[in-house]
């Protein structure tokens, strides 16, 4: 047996490999990882700087190696024997595992009309870069889905003056992840940057020239991408018999149906207090669960708890929504100088949060809401609507009562 075997090098699966460290496991520690780069952050992948695509590495090589981290780049695990607690490698090589951490990620969903082979994907640096090498002011881009990937993407093209058009088969955007008034304020300021919307359509086929809708009107395009949803990556796990549904299906210490071997991050969803598995898209759920299962997989035995949280930026606007807001929740509007906040109570009870400000500007009060929901206090809707109570003052009061 040869340590611990850390399958993916995105987010998870690389904090992962520092936390076993950072919790004091001393054992051979191997991170594969099927990209041909160092392990890096996809979130500024659809925010580039300078229309620049950037690659930021999660962490130099050096940390890898002084970390004692062996890190098989541009590698990946073809085989997952549950059995014999052993993978096998794309170079014909078979490790041995003590424990294993399944941190595949997602991959893209596919279209399924004629033609889909024609749109691109955004999920890696090597989809950002044929993207944005093939976008010049002028030059039409169709993107179908009007998901956070989506969006940020219309909006940096836009930022480059491309003609941006969103293709979405619901009748508005972003209805998956964003609460109501913010996915509309969203939807407002892209229509008053110029993306032209198609909602309430499907996509019949890509041509040479464009999409085809299903109303059957030819929506011109130089370029396609899609942008609609991920699929969690459970190949392996599938094939060698762990329990799956929407993502690897975990206990709450994030161990999964087979001896030893855990899943964190995208591909993980997590069995949930109240029963039922979660699933989360999102780069910190990716990092805080990195860090429970690291820890779990050196010897502690740690429930993964975590109030979600997420951020998204389009032009000079950020969104942050920490929590699960539903739409039966009771709804508070907090209008302050940065932006606006919405509180989303559930029989009383402060349960999650969302902002729409200038850049960053309402991280601070998000940060406070955060700990107002893990600390799961009921406010006066009163106290959360008024902007001159600051939220310090009720987290004082919860802790104190
Ligand atoms: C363009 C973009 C923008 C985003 N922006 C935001 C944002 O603003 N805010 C936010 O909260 N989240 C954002 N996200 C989501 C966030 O990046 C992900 O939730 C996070 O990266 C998940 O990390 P992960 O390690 O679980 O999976 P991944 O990042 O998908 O990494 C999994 C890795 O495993 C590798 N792998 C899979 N199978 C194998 C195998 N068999 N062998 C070897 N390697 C394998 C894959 O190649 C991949 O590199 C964004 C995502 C994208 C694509």
């Amino acid at each position: 047996m040869d340590g611990i075997v850390i399958i993916g090098a995105g987010e998870s699966g690389t904090r992962a490999a520092f936390a076993l460290r950072e919790a004091g496991y001393r054992r051979p520690v191997t991170l594969v990882g099927a990209e041909p780069h160092l392990p890096y952050e996809r979130p500024p992948l659809s925010k580039p700087v300078g229309g620049m695509v950037q690659m930021t590495p999660i962490c130099a090589r050096e940390a890898l190696e002084a970390a004692g981290i062996s890190y098989l780049e541009g590698c990946s695990v073809s085989k997952l024997d549950a059995v014999a607690a052993t993978v096998s490698l794309s170079d014909g090589r078979v490790l041995g595992y003590e424990k294993l951490l399944l941190a595949t990620g997602a991959r893209p969903r596919r279209l399924a009309c004629p033609g889909a082979e024609r749109a691109l994907d955004f999920r890696t640096h090597a989809d950002a870069e044929a993207i944005f090498a093939n976008v010049a002011p002028g030059r039409r881009v169709a993107i179908i889905g009007a998901g956070l990937i989506g969006m940020e993407l219309a909006a940096v093209l836009r930022g480059k003056d491309v003609a941006v058009s969103v293709i979405e088969t619901a009748p508005k955007v972003l209805g998956r992840a964003v609460p109501a008034r913010f996915a509309d304020k969203l939807h407002a300021r892209h229509a008053a940057e110029g993306v032209r919307f198609h909602l309430d359509r499907t996509v019949a086929a890509i041509g040479e020239d464009g999409v085809v809708l299903s109303d059957g009107s030819i929506l011109p395009a130089d370029l396609v991408v899609s942008a609609i949803g991920v699929v969690p990556e459970m190949t392996l796990a599938e094939a060698s018999g762990l329990a799956t549904a929407n993502g690897i299906l975990t206990d709450a210490c994030l161990r999964t149906s087979a001896p030893n071997i855990f899943a964190a991050g995208d591909c993980a969803a997590v069995a949930q207090p109240g029963g039922g598995h979660i699933r989360h898209e999102s780069w910190r759920n990716a990092r805080m669960q990195a860090e429970t299962a690291a820890r779990n997989m050196a010897g502690a035995a740690e429930t993964f708890a975590s109030v979600p949280w997420f951020w998204s930026d389009q032009y000079d606007l950020g969104l942050q929504i920490a929590g699960r807001p539903q739409p039966a929740h009771q709804t508070v509007l907090r209008t302050t100088a940065e932006g606006e906040l919405e509180f989303y109570l559930d029989d009383g009870r402060l349960v999650a949060v969302a902002g729409l400000g200038f850049g960053n500007s309402l991280a601070k009060h998000i940060k406070l809401a955060e700990m107002l929901i893990a600390a799961s206090i009921r406010p006066e809707p009163a106290a959360l609507a008024d902007p001159g109570v600051n939220l310090k003052t009720l987290l004082k009061s919860a802790r104190a009562a």
